[in-house]
Order: C-alpha cells, then structure tokens, then sequence
C-alpha cells in the first residue's frame, strides 16, 4: 500500500494539510497534539465513545492497534449459500430479524439457559444463528446490524445454524456512514479491541484511523534507511498502513514486527540514558577494597570465617562488585539468583567493603519477618568482627549491627538513630523504615535491597538519596539490587534496563531438588499428612501454608487460625503446631519463629509472610493448601523454604482445581525446580502485565510487543539503544526520537533524561 496522498482537504474545506512543519514527514508528536474532534464525523458522541477507549488524540487513535491477530479476510468469506455443515466459517451478513431473548425451553427451576436467535442475510441466502446465555446479544445485534461471525457450521431441524459464534460488530443498525459490504468483499479488515460499553463499532473504528492516514500522509521516520535493513523492519508509513488497512494478511506480521520495535526501543533508549544521566551526575565513591598494608579486609575476614566455602558462582558475583565498588562510579547492579543461591553472603561482602572504608551500609527486606531474620544472620556471620575506632582505648571497637522496623520502639530507634548520625551503627537493615525522614546516616556507602519485586523504582531513588543527606553534601551510595526469584533475560532488560546484571547461577553443594507433587484427592492428600509426621518424628520440621484469603489480613488471620486448630486436632494432632502470621505483634512473630528454628515448634502454620527468605535449615516438608491460588513464582519462593540443608525435602501441592490455568502452573511446578525455567513458563502464562506493572513509572507503550515471542526485538532494540547512545549521548543529531520520547515518559522523567 502506498502512502495517500498529502493533499487532501480539511473537513471545513480549509487549505490542504501541507508537509508538517520542521521537515518532511507527519511526526507522532504533531499528532499527539491533535485532538481526535479534527476528524469527519467525530462529534461529541462519538468523542465520548472514544474516551471510553482512552482515546482523545489522532495519536491514540493511529496505536489503538487491531486486536492481535485478528483480521477479517474478505476475500476468503463465504457466501451463506456456499456453507457446508461442519465448516468454521467467517461469515458476513446483515441482521434481517431478531428475537427478544427467551428463556427458553422448561419452566420453573428446570428452565434451560436463555437464548436469543438471530437471523443474518447477504446476497445468497439466510442463515440462523443462535446465542445461549447472552441475553445482551439482542440489544448488540438489532435489525440492520452488520456483522461479522465466526464459528462451526452446524444444522437444526435440517436447517443450516450457527450456534454461539463471535460477533464483531462491523457497523451498527442506524448507523448511515460508509462502508458499505459491497467494496469489502475483496479486502482484509481489522478488529479492533472495544469495550461492550462503548458504543462503537470496528468499521467506525477503521473509518476514522483511514481518514487520520489518509490526511498524516507519509511519516517521519527516526529509523535511517541503513538502520530498517540492518534490522529487516519496514519503514514506518508501510507499518501504520499495514497494520490498519493491509491488502493481504501477509503484511500485518511486518507493520507489526516495525511497530513492536518502535516501541522496545523508546524503552530501551530510556534506560540507556537514564543509566548515562545517573553516572553524569554521580558523586560516587571510591571504596576501599584492598588494604595499604596488605593485610585482610573486613570482607576477607568475613569470608574466611564462613562455615562454608563460598560457590564460584558467589565468588563471582563478590568480584564483579568489588569492581563495581572500587570504581569511580556509583554501582548500580541487579544480582539475580534462585532461591537457595546464597544472595545473602553477597551481599554483606558488599556492606562491609563499606564499613572498611568508614561508611555505612544498608540493607532494605520487604518484610519485617525477613528484616529481622537478615538482621539474626547477618549479626551471626559478621560476629567478632571489629572496626578501628581511635576513639577506644583499644583502638577498635565491635561491628554494630542495628534492626529498625516500623515496630522498633521509641527509646531503641532514637539510640538508632543517633548512632546512624555519629556513624557508630556500621550496618542498618530494616524494612519501610529506613527511607522515613529521620534517619539520617554519617555517611552511606552501600546500599542493598532485597526482595526488589515488592519495591517501586521511588523508593530505591529515596533509599540511594540517604547518602546524600538532607544537605545534599553527601556521596551516591553503591547500590545493590537483588531479586527474589529470578525473571527471564529480556524481561529483566525491560524493568532493569537501567542496571548492569550479575546472575548467581549455582546453587551450594549437596543441595537436593525439592521432591514436588501436587496431590488432589483426600486420599492422595494423606500422603502429605503423613510425611510431615515422619520427617518430624526425625527430628526435622514442616510448614503448612495456608490458602490467600480474600480481603483483609485479619480475615486470612482468622483462617489460619482455624485451619492450625484443625489440624493441631486431626492430621496433625500430638505434634507442636505453632501459628504465624502478619497480624501477631511483633514480639510474639519473633518468638514463634525463634521456636521453630530451635524446634519447640515442629510445624508451622502461616500465612504467606514466610513467603520470601525465612531460612531455617532442619526444615524439610512444605505443604501448601489450595495451591492453585498461588502464582508460579510465589510457589518456588514458599518451595525454597525447605531443602536448604543437606536432607531431602518435600513440596506437596494441594488443590483439586482441574483449570487449565492452575493446571499448567501446578504442573511446572512438578517438573522443574530450576527458577530460571519458571520464570519462563510464567511469563508465557501470565504475559507481561505483571512484569511491567513493575517496571519503570510511567505510561506503559507496550502495545505491540511481545516479551516471549519478541525476545529478539527486545535484544536489538537494546544494542541499537546503546550504540545511539555511545556515539551520541545528547542525541542532538537524533531530534526525532528525543520529541518521540517526550511524548512517551513522564514529564519528570523527561526532565532528567534531557536536561534542557
Ligand atoms: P537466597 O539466595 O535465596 O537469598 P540465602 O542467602 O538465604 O539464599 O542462602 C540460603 C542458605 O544457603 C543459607 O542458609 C546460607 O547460609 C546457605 N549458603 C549460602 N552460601 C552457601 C555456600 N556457598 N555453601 C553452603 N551453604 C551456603
Ligand atoms: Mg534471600
């Protein structure tokens, strides 16, 4: 298809549109500008049909894109008097008459469902179509509706009928605007995604989008000629049109492909620069990581005394920090690893590099539970190790570590708080808490976040801002960012993309694979039960989480209440069955989990708020009820609880759901216990919403592409990003993309990204 030409009228006659100013080709910028209403018969209803659709500019309406995949082929439609029973068949037809819908056949309670019968014509003949349960289809599918239906020919009383069809609306009854069926017989057209509520239709749709091309004309385009063959993409009039308004289907997959791109690579080139601008305007440290006179570091020290020796895969990850730190420049690094890896030992390598040097370090949980459990084991392992404070009469004092909760009482945190002030507290892990005003530290040096998916990018920028303190005199500390579970390598590029990325892919020694069914019936069920009982019998220790509850967390309180009293009675009675869960008072979530670790407590009953990095080592049973509630990624977080010694362990599935959703995510779990292939079978599952509700702020421009089946895009968009970006880091020769950017980020963002 070629571009339409650049002449035509405006709908009051006015002068033709000439070529859009500031060079040749209609920019997107220009049309975001445009209000919709500049178009021919879009009137005030219909500008309120298009809102419904978050569309108000010429620019929302050109990317509100046909649904995937859904195009209509009118040259392979069948006239009604061709249809043969069993065909799936799209057919196209006029609606002739139309039943109010009945229900049906039966009376009182043994009443069948309701249906509502529909009779559609075109040139060649009559054909029935019925709908069960969709009273509204009556209203949808008044007399004079023109649709399009698809399905499975079938016969009624030895008539031809369509049962339960789709129906796309392709123009209303009343409806008196074009297209007429005749010119769409030989033409491929569109579906577009519509909400029941809007009273629009798809020919209206493709009515508006034919006029916004039409009087665009051609397209700027950011990607030079050189760049498009490189990457084998269409240039970006081709794209619009084809995706809009192909003359074969053959063309929609390459408009598409052009426009995914477009969109990958906005993201991409503002990650780039937002990792560029960040180093710009960086007041890093230099960390010690290496002593004048040769002898050990804090870090050496720490990890020399491990009970254990360090996996390559850690001692990796600890070298490309300590190159990260010793540099000039803040570190901003995603350490990705499966649970189970270690992340914890590497990431207090990286705090005492900063306490060697006479800073701080900061670790942020999620979660109290985990706050105080990192805060237990990071005390244990830093044990006995000092720091030089001429102060003391030795010359050297004890490393302090300090726990600060939104629970921490009032006389504790102001003696935190001062000791964060004069620098005598080295390390502070907490949660929430220490991004409040007033903690102030001497002098930050690194930062750690655990858990990242449970923080927003705000709070990472607010903990980072700590280094520089309320004067801003300060120094960027180094930060450290580490995942939970891991996520796939091109999803990572998308939300991470403005980290660098270091994967701890071992696991320690002597781990055992989780032993992981998922049990259905009461009988099978049993099997759980009992297991529990054994593996406590030997001195070991299970957890039995409890199903996600609806609404409040003091309703999931009461459930798992009960649901502990249950079993304390029944399947589980004689053994020691303790409780935990988000409602408890901090003090007492503290000594049930005391409890369990030194094992008065043999099964622990809770709610997901062991979900992410309770580590207690004799545990070695996990029992989740109603596991089909649960996300894939959620389930190998409560599976990595146990199997964290040398014993084997056991992860039983509970659920009788047979949905095909849980199924498959009941079923990965099964099969794999390696993180890294979870995450992929998960984000096919879930598709990328999820991911990038945790993405960087902002509107999200990911219309098109696809995280899975457009992993290649994601990767070149990312090299093309960095090549741009390398070569020009102001972009001034790239003006285009800079307004195009504009359009697509926040302002604020805009403002960081390009300072002028
Ligand atoms: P995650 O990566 O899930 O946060 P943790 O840091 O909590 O994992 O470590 C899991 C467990 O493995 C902890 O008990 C930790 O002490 C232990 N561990 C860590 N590194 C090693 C190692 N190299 N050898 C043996 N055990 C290790
Ligand atoms: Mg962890």
């Amino acid at each position: 298809m070629t571009a339409a030409p650049s002449d035509a009228t405006s709908p009051d006659g006015g002068p033709p549109d000439g070529p859009p100013a500031g060079g040749p080709g209609r920019k997107l910028g220009q049309l975001a500008e445009l209000e919709v209403s500049v178009l021919k018969g879009v009137g005030t209803a219909a500008l309120r049909d298009l809102a419904e659709l978050g569309i108000g500019t010429v620019l929302d309406l050109i990317t509100h894109y046909p649904r995937q995949g859904r195009y209509i082929d009118g040259t392979r439609l069948v006239p009604i008097a061709d249809l043969v029973v069993g065909d799936k068949a799209s057919v196209l037809g006029e609606v002739t008459r139309v039943s109010s819908p009945s229900s049906g056949y039966g009376r009182g309670r043994r009443r069948g469902p309701s249906r509502v019968e529909v009779e559609i014509a075109d040139d060649s003949a009559r054909l029935k179509v019925v709908f069960f349960n969709q009273a509204w289809r009556a209203k949808q599918l008044a007399v004079g509706t023109l649709a399009l239906f698809f399905g499975t020919i079938g016969t009624y009383r030895d008539a031809l009928q369509l049962s339960s069809p789709t129906a796309d609306v392709l123009r209303a009854a009343g409806d008196d605007g074009e297209p007429d069926d005749g010119d769409r017989k030989g033409r491929i057209f569109p579906v577009y995604p519509l909400t029941e509520k809007a009273n629009l239709t798809s020919a209206r749709i493709s009515r508006y989008v034919g006029e916004a091309l039409d009087r665009a004309g051609r397209f700027a385009d950011p990607l030079s000629e050189a760049w498009r063959r490189r990457l084998d993409l269409v240039d970006r009039t081709e794209a619009f049109n084809h995706i809009h308004r192909p003359t074969s289907l053959a063309q929609c997959e390459p408009a598409r492909r052009r426009l995914a791109f477009d969109e990958l690579f906005r993201l991409q080139l503002a990650l780039v620069l937002r990792k560029l601008r960040l180093q710009d305007d960086a007041r890093g440290i230099r960390h010690t990581v290496s002593r004048s006179d040769g002898g050990p570091t804090l870090t050496d020290r720490f990890l020399d005394r491990l009970p254990f020796c360090p996996t390559g895969a850690q001692q990796r990850a600890i070298t490309a920090i300590l190159d990260d730190l010793a540099g000039p420049l803040p570190m901003h690094r995603l350490l990705q690893g499966d649970v189970g890896s270690g992340k914890t030992v590497v990431a207090v390598a990286a705090l005492l590099v900063a306490v060697e040097g006479g800073h701080q370090g900061a670790l942020m949980a999620p979660t109290e539970v985990l706050a105080e459990q990192h805060a237990g084991a990071v005390a244990e392992l830093v044990d006995s190790l000092t720091v030089s404070d001429p102060t003391t009469l030795e010359g050297w004092r004890p490393l302090r570590v300090a726990l600060l909760t939104s629970k921490t009482a009032a006389r504790g945190r102001a003696a935190i708080h001062a000791g964060l002030a004069d620098g005598t507290v080295d390390i502070l892990i907490g949660t929430h808490a220490l991004l409040t005003d007033q903690v102030e530290f001497h002098s930050l040096g690194v930062v750690v976040i655990d858990e990242q998916h449970r923080f927003g990018v705000e709070q990472r920028a607010a903990l980072r801002a700590k280094g520089r303190g309320p004067d801003d005199t300060g120094h960027d500390p180094d930060l450290l960012v580490m995942t939970a579970t891991p996520i796939p390598r091109t999803a990572a590029m998308v939300v991470f993309g403005d980290l660098d990325m270091t994967i701890v892919d071992e696991l320690p020694p002597g781990r055992l694979p989780v032993t992981t069914a998922w049990l259905r019936t009461p009988l099978e069920v049993e099997e759980a039960w009992s297991r529990v009982r054994s593996e406590v019998a030997r001195g070991h220790r299970a957890f039995v989480v409890c199903p996600l509850v609806e609404g409040s967390e003091r309703v999931e309180a009461t459930s798992v209440v009960a649901e502990a009293e249950r079993l304390a009675a029944s399947e589980l009675s004689g053994l020691r069955v303790g409780l935990l869960h988000g409602q408890l008072p901090s003090a007492e979530k503290e000594r049930v989990m005391a409890d369990f670790r030194s094992g008065a407590l043999e099964v622990l009953v809770a709610t997901t708020v062991i979900e992410v990095g309770v580590d207690v080592a004799e545990a070695t049973v996990m029992v989740i009820e109603d596991a089909d509630r649960f996300g894939i990624a959620q389930l190998h977080q409560l599976r990595g609880r146990v199997g964290r010694g040398s014993d084997p362990a056991w992860c039983y599935l509970l659920s009788e759901s047979d949905a095909p959703e849980p199924e498959a995510r009941l079923s990965a779990m099964e099969q794999s216990t390696d993180g890294f292939a979870l995450a992929e079978v998960d984000l096919e599952l879930r598709g990328e919403g999820t991911i990038l509700g945790a993405r960087q702020k902002g509107k999200s421009d990911l219309k098109l592409a696809r995280l899975i089946s457009d992993q290649d895009l994601v990767v070149e968009a990312r090299s093309v990003a960095e090549e741009l970006v390398a070569d020009d880091p102001e972009l001034s020769a790239h003006r285009l993309l800079v307004d195009e950017l504009r359009i697509f980020i926040e302002d604020d963002e805009a403002e960081f990204l390009f300072k002028s």
